[in-house]
């Protein structure tokens, strides 16, 4: 990613009394956000999730905050901090906990409930966890935490207010201002007032939805379109709705009574939350509704719903397999209807019109965001974070979770309701909070580390580089034997070709320039199969890049007789 912030270098010390913010992932991206607060030689961590990649990273799984910066001061992290349990918030704690593993966890129930189902499956067993509800306050080392409750499209969700010998710092996490949500828990703006008016040196705001005008729609208002559904279908509803979206679920349950059908999950983590979710209260199920998937053949259509997993299009998830004719037992029948109860992240729109693309020509009747008022976003839009700049009055606001134009628009809102300091940072850029001010301090170095199969950090960016080019071009071997005695090629070049069609006897025009600058490198002294190799590449290069407009890899192999 390119950084705004081109000049910056490595900080200098921080001044006593001072505290730094280090963001290493959320700013200048929507994903694996994680924050870094130092005071008086201690750190705490807000969040710590991960990205998904986008077709450009092919064959890796997630993306992690690189943990660079702080991997030789492991010792100094009085604590992580999870604002709520979304996976772009709790998704890499697993690896950071395979650094360090005793790094307490402070987070809500629902939010400690997520994360421990994760934990296990990484087999990390010896955690150390703090439960916290809104309205607590807890002591980490020269950090005193007090959680504020938000609300935002996962229950549970957490604001912190921070305060160290520097000041107060208020980090809204993800969150939204639904006046009306089903579980009644809002965003506690008494709170936020309060905190105000003791005075917020620094407000770190969630930018997601900072360029939408207005008031983000009550996740009550997708009622209507979900109970049409109901009432117009005759046959099976397939709902497919991120798997953490307990109210959302909640909505579909309660149509699901309403109409006399049963309820089963389908995909291994909507399964998951949602029994930890009923397990504590925050999904109401009534009894005798929830039935095994496996159960479904024995019910008649039109008295099923599956709630599904794979609203992004992911390849491999349910929906996905659904909607391409492999799924273990469920099988599309005509006049089935699907809802996609989710939002279209940018990125996943190719695989999402592919979903409902393959479940339309199975016959489904497809519902989703396009046709029907069936998604309302989790985060606040304008209209909200104004209100918020207005009740906290913060002297500095440093806007965080979004991408570049986000974090502009967002800082834009917290400048015409007069605050004069907003700081811009991006992952790795220090922000200091000196004397009241917060102001850029430098930058650390901080890159994507991705995760592929099992593996972490060790597929680079230069890797990747080379699954695009193969992927999009293909790649080309060139042999040629060379006699090493008399220092001429002896034979070859063969040229073989995969993943790109190439005519017959393309490369007949390319093969005596491969010989000429064989031979006219070994007569200029070129010593090692390494030199020979590279004038093959750059004979190679050159012609097919200019004759054939093409890139291919190009893999010379020399061998000596
Ligand atoms: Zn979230
Ligand atoms: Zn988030």
């Amino acid at each position: 990613m390119s950084h705004p912030h081109p000049e910056l270098t490595e900080p200098g010390k921080l001044p006593k009394g001072g505290l730094r913010v280090t963001p290493l992932g959320g700013l200048g991206e929507v994903g694996r956000n994680m924050t870094v607060f130092e005071y008086d030689g201690r750190l705490l961590i807000v969040d710590c999730g991960v990205l998904f990649p986008e077709e450009q990273q092919p064959g890796v799984d997630l993306i992690l905050p690189d943990f660079g910066p702080i991997r030789d001061r492991l010792d100094d992290i009085e604590a992580l901090v999870l604002t709520h349990g979304h996976e772009d918030h709790i998704g890499a704690t697993p690896y950071l906990l395979r650094e360090r593993q005793n790094i307490p966890l402070v987070g809500s129930e629902l939010t400690l409930a997520l994360l421990g189902s994760k934990l296990r499956e990484h087999r990390l067993r010896e955690t150390v966890q703090h439960k916290v509800r809104e309205g607590e306050t807890i002591t980490f080392g020269p950090f005193e935490l007090e959680f504020v409750a938000v609300n935002h499209s996962i229950p549970d969700a957490l604001a912190v207010a921070i305060r160290t010998g520097a000041g107060l710092v208020l980090h809204t996490g993800d969150f939204k201002m639904d006046q009306l949500p089903l579980d009644g828990r809002i965003t506690d703006l008494r709170a936020f007032a309060r905190l105000g008016e003791e005075g917020v040196d620094l407000f770190l705001t969630d930018s997601t939805n900072a360029e939408v005008p207005g008031f983000t729609t009550a996740e009550k208002k997708i009622a209507p379109a979900i109970e049409q559904v109901f009432r117009e279908s005759d046959q099976r509803i397939i709902v497919a709705c991120f798997a953490s979206h307990v109210h959302r679920v909640q909505q579909v349950l309660d149509s699901a009574v309403a109409h006399g059908r049963k309820v089963a999950y389908v995909g291994r983590s909507m399964v998951r939350n949602m029994q930890i979710a009923s397990d504590l209260g925050y999904l109401h199920v009534p009894e005798n509704v929830i039935v095994d998937a496996k159960e479904l053949a024995d019910l008649p259509p039109e008295k099923v719903v599956m709630v599904s997993t794979g609203s992004q299009g992911e390849p491999m998830s349910a929906l996905s397999r659904i909607a391409n004719g492999t799924h273990n037992f469920v099988h599309i029948e005509p006049g089935d209807t699907v809802l996609l109860a989710s939002s279209l992240i940018p990125g996943n729109e190719n695989s999402i019109y592919r979903v409902i693309n393959g479940l339309a020509r199975l016959g489904a009747n497809v519902v989703h965001k396009g046709n029907a008022l069936v998604h309302v976003s989790g985060h606040a839009s304008a209209g909200e974070l104004l209100y918020c700049y207005n009740i906290v009055r913060p002297r500095n606001v440093m806007p965080v979770h979004g991408e570049v134009r986000h974090l502009l628009a967002n800082g834009d809102l917290a400048r015409q309701t007069g605050v004069e300091s907003v700081v811009y940072a991006e992952d790795g850029v220090v922000v200091d909070l000196i004397d009241g001010k917060a102001e850029i301090a430098g930058k650390v170095e901080c890159g994507y580390v991705f995760v592929d199969g099992t593996t972490v950090g060790d597929v680079t960016e230069s890797e990747l580089k080379d699954r695009r080019i193969l992927s999009e071009e293909g790649f080309v071997s060139i042999v040629v034997v060379v006699d090493s005695v008399k220092g001429v090629v002896a034979s070859g070049p063969e040229i073989h070709a995969r993943g790109h069609v190439w005519p017959d006897n393309a490369f007949d025009p390319v093969k005596q320039p491969i010989i000429k600058a064989v031979n006219r490198a070994i007569a200029e002294g070129a010593t090692d199969t390494y030199q020979l190799q590279q004038a093959i590449r750059r004979t190679f290069g050159r012609w097919v890049s200019s004759t054939h407009r093409r890139r291919p890899m190009i893999v010379p192999v020399v061998i000596e007789a």
